[in-house]
């Protein structure tokens, strides 16, 4: 057997039994969710309803809306009763408030759950964490399941899953095995990251199972519209900066998204094209939004995105991905984005060269 990371029985049965006694259950997770976001939310509702007798118990409650791409994981009924808190506040924020349990996952700290993160952060309902971010808030939660060392969240809770009291000895539940499988297929960019032995296993196990894998890569990896693989090769053409010290910066501004026609979400991944080049040490993704700017940060073994997200950006992640946010001077353009995020990533590599 590969390392498996060390769940607890008694916490896992503690979680079971939190959930049987619970009378609304809402499951949270990051802003902008990505397919690991979805994944695990999707797969821990039904597996809940199945065995937990949770059934009409269980609300997703998203900050934002799931990404296009994902969306085929979702029974027509559940589409509907998923609470999107962009879309629709009130009903959202109320749903929050009359669960007793909250479960979340794909995250590290309450501020990534979005709007409601401070209505979460007061609410007495109980709180579990299902996660594999670094440095997880875990005074924030009543219990937590984390483990940095798996591929995805979909991995770790697949794990937790087969310990608990009620799925011991039995299959998953067959709902439970797309979700999960897309959640560490995005995750790792289809197996090119962060994949161990045990995450092999796991997915060994999942598609034994009955996942479907070929589904899952047509629905995640062929189905964009071509104004993306425009604007990509736009800016791999015009738009890449390379420093001296290896950085690779790209900034998409709004004028571009707008001429290109580019929704959210539709440039999930561009951020890992430039690591291909040889001389690249970290890549940097900026999007312009209202006042400031996303960015996503990926490295190569042995520079840390994570601590230049969390030095220069505001922000945080794993090892090698991370994202944050810069905030301009006023009146600063997409030049000066480009220079600053220069002088950061040079900065941050000469410091750690030594
Ligand atoms: P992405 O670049 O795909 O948006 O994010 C990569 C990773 O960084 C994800 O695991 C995500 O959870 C984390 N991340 C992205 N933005 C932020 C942020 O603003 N704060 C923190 N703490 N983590 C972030
Ligand atoms: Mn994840």
């Amino acid at each position: 057997m590969h390392n498996a990371p060390y769940i607890s029985p008694a916490d896992a049965a503690s979680f079971e039994a939190c959930a049987c006694l619970a009378s609304k259950i809402g499951i949270v997770t990051h802003t902008r969710p990505d397919g690991d976001a979805i994944g695990s939310a999707l797969a821990m509702k039904r597996f809940l309803e199945a065995r937990c007798g949770a059934a009409g118990k269980c609300s997703l409650l998203l900050d934002t809306e799931a990404p296009g791409q994902v969306l085929f994981l979702f029974s027509p009924a559940e589409l509907g009763e998923t609470f999107v808190h962009a879309r629709d506040p009130e009903r959202t924020a109320a749903c929050a408030a009359g669960c007793d349990l909250l479960v979340f996952l794909d995250i590290n700290t309450l501020s990534r759950t979005g709007a409601l993160a401070s209505q979460y952060r007061e609410s007495g309902a109980r709180k579990i964490l299902v996660d594999h971010h670094l440095d997880p808030e875990r005074a924030s939660f009543d219990l937590v399941f984390s483990d940095t060392d798996v591929s995805s969240t979909c991995e770790l809770l697949y794990l937790l899953l087969s310990r608990f009291p009620c799925g011991a000895g039995k299959d998953l539940p067959e709902e439970c095995l797309d979700p999960l499988l897309t959640g560490i297929t995005t995750d790792t960019n289809n197996f090119a990251n962060s994949v161990s032995g045990m995450t092999l296993s796991v997915v060994s196990e999942l598609l034994d199972a009955g996942a479907r894998r070929e589904r899952i890569l047509e629905e995640i990896f062929n189905r964009y519209p071509e104004r993306r693989i425009r604007l990509m090769g736009r800016l791999l053409d015009r738009g890449l900066t390379l420093t001296e010290k290896g950085a690779a910066i790209m900034v998409l501004d709004r004028a571009t998204v707008a001429e290109f026609g580019i929704l959210d979400g539709e440039t999930e991944g561009f951020v890992n094209i430039p690591l291909a080049i040889d001389r690249v040490k970290m890549s940097l993704f900026f999007k312009q939004e209202e006042g400031k700017y996303r960015v996503s940060i990926r490295s190569k073994k042995g520079w840390s995105a994570n601590r230049l997200a969390v030095r220069y950006f505001a922000g945080g992640g794993h090892e090698q991905a991370s994202g944050g946010q810069l905030i301009p001077e006023p009146g600063s353009g997409v030049a000066e984005v480009i220079a600053l995020a220069c002088r950061y990533t040079d900065e941050f590599i000469a410091h750690e060269e030594h």
